[in-house]
């Protein structure tokens, strides 16, 4: 055994380490003076592991160098050793730790390691994520890593053509990145096996349960060989996913970057008490204004309803700032285009679900407005991790009515953070007032689905029951409750010369 000097990183051990090993050995240095040093020593080694230290293949560091990376992101310096071991992962961590490296660069290598001619309609990797602009940021990561590499990579997600996607995976691909819904579909049509998997990622699982999709990942799960290696990532790990997690990884290294549910450090949280009617005037005036004087550089804004953040675009372009909608009522290409002008800067508001803005990795997000309080606390965590990513600053600020205040009290609880308030600004009302309407809606662009809540809630439990329950609040009630899209009729409709005219009975419209 190695006393000490065992508990360096894997990095050191064995490369370079002949200077501190003796060091940590020699019986001569008495223990007063030793272990101050010794610490400082650790410490400082522990800060120093580089990528070129973990054990990657040489087009791996290539193209690592490329992307300007030198050091191991905390999460990447636990992972990649285990993995490259053939171990499988339990992986909790916050958006923007470099998870996605973490997973991708180890198995690169292992496939790259042990190259097989493709199998038809198969693959070798299979890495699973909830949304489909997370899939195809995976598929670049993936793209971009393993560019020295001989090996392909296919990314497939609803809103495209299944026909292409499923000629496209005839030939076989080495790594394959889906959402689950397309993937199940092209099983189905057997355009795909997963006979050949050897190294399964399911990435954001707490995702993948709001988002309803137990069913179709207990189905993969099924078809999954039982010999391969699991990585299972998750941002926060309730019981329920932890369950989930049970099916698919064995006997796994457990890798935590920050403790469950830590807010993203560095992020300053502020909370601002306001009416629902005034969300809007206070998101446009806080939004103009920063701005102007260049303290908002890119921001992101989080309604619950996809015809909310329609709502809000319309009214910020009516006040004069640019934004853009992502949501999952938008066309693939309508969704791809505004993250694209969002991440180049072009338009510097995105007004998105909880939904599609999950996993989107924009650098230069300085803050997150949180325009409606998600009713799953953690949903709030992954909202405010979309800034302070990379080493970065970023600032939250949530509008809270007076039904959501439980949301809040369930967030500072998950938490254990209490949000700093902030005061409406000073001649609100007044600004308020002066601020222009919204124009109508085109009627081509109406959306007969709209002010149902995107995200599948979870079950109520017990006491502590919200305000309203689980279900959408008062101006986002279903379709058909608020007149704003009503349920089709049932009985022919009434004119004045029909009134009575039915003599009690009615005729039911098929
Ligand atoms: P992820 O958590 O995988 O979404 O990664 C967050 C961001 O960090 C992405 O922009 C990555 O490209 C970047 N990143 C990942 N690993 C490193 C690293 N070792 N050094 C610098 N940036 C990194």
């Amino acid at each position: 055994m190695h006393g000490p000097a065992t508990k360096l990183p894997f990095s050191r051990l064995g490369r370079n380490t002949r200077t501190p090993r003796a060091f940590f050995r020699a019986p001569s240095l008495p223990e007063p003076c030793a272990r101050p040093l010794r610490l400082r020593l650790r410490k400082y080694f522990d800060s120093m592991s580089f990528f070129t230290d973990l054990g990657l293949a040489e087009p791996l560091l290539r193209a690592l160098e490329a992307k300007g990376y030198n050091d191991p992101t905390p999460i990447q310096r636990q992972a990649i050793p285990a993995l490259l071991k053939g171990r499988d992962l339990l992986g909790v961590a916050q958006t923007g730790t470099g998870k996605t490296a973490a997973f991708a660069l180890p198995s690169l290598h292992r496939l790259a390691a042990d190259p097989k001619p493709l199998q038809r309609a198969a693959c070798r990797m299979l890495v699973l994520s909830p949304t489909r602009e997370l899939a195809a940021q995976i598929a670049d990561n993936m793209i971009a890593y393993g560019k020295y590499l001989k090996l392909h990579v296919e990314c497939v997600f609803g809103g495209m053509p299944v026909g292409k996607q499923a000629r496209r995976l005839a030939q076989g691909t080495d790594i394959l990145v889906a959402t689950p819904g397309r993937l199940l579909d092209l099983i189905d049509q057997r355009a795909l096996t997963l006979r050949h998997v050897e190294i399964f990622v399911l990435d954001e699982a707490d995702q993948m349960m709001d988002l309803g999709f137990i069913q179709p990942l207990t189905r993969v799960a099924a078809m999954l060989p039982k010999d391969r290696q699991s990585l299972f990532f998750s941002a926060t790990m309730p019981q329920a996913i932890a369950d989930l997690g049970r099916r698919f990884i064995n006997d796994p290294v457990k890798v935590m970057v920050a403790p469950q549910a830590t807010t993203a450090e560095r992020v300053v949280q502020y909370v601002t008490y306001v009416n629902q009617s005034e969300k809007q005037a206070l998101l446009t005036l806080s939004l103009r204004a920063g701005l102007a004087d260049k303290s908002i550089d890119r921001s992101l804004v989080f309604t619950r309803t996809k015809h909310g953040a329609d709502r809000v675009v319309r009214h910020l372009a009516a006040a004069g700032v640019n934004a853009a909608a992502i949501h999952g009522n938008k066309t693939q290409a309508q969704r791809t285009r505004a993250l694209e002008s969002f991440r180049q800067g072009a338009v510097p508001i995105l007004v998105a679900t909880d939904i599609a803005a999950r996993g989107i990795d924009v650098s230069g997000v300085s803050h997150v407005f949180n325009y409606e309080i998600p009713n799953v606390p953690e949903q709030y965590v992954h909202r405010i991790g979309r800034t302070a990513r990379a080493g970065a600053d970023g600032i939250a600020l949530s509008f809270v009515a007076p039904d959501e205040r439980a949301y809040l009290r369930d967030i500072e609880r998950l938490t254990g953070i209490k949000l700093v308030p902030q005061p409406l600004p000073q001649d609100f009302l007044k600004n308020a007032a002066s601020l222009p309407a919204a124009k109508a809606v085109p009627a081509e662009d109406r959306d007969d689905r709209r002010g149902r809540p995107e995200l599948h809630r979870r079950p109520q439990r017990g006491a502590g029951a919200k305000p309203g329950g689980n279900g959408p609040r008062r101006d986002d009630r279903p379709a058909g409750v608020d007149g704003e899209a009503r349920p089709k009729r049932r009985f022919n409709p009434r004119g004045p010369k029909s009134v009575g005219q039915h003599a009690g009975k009615v005729r039911r419209v098929v």
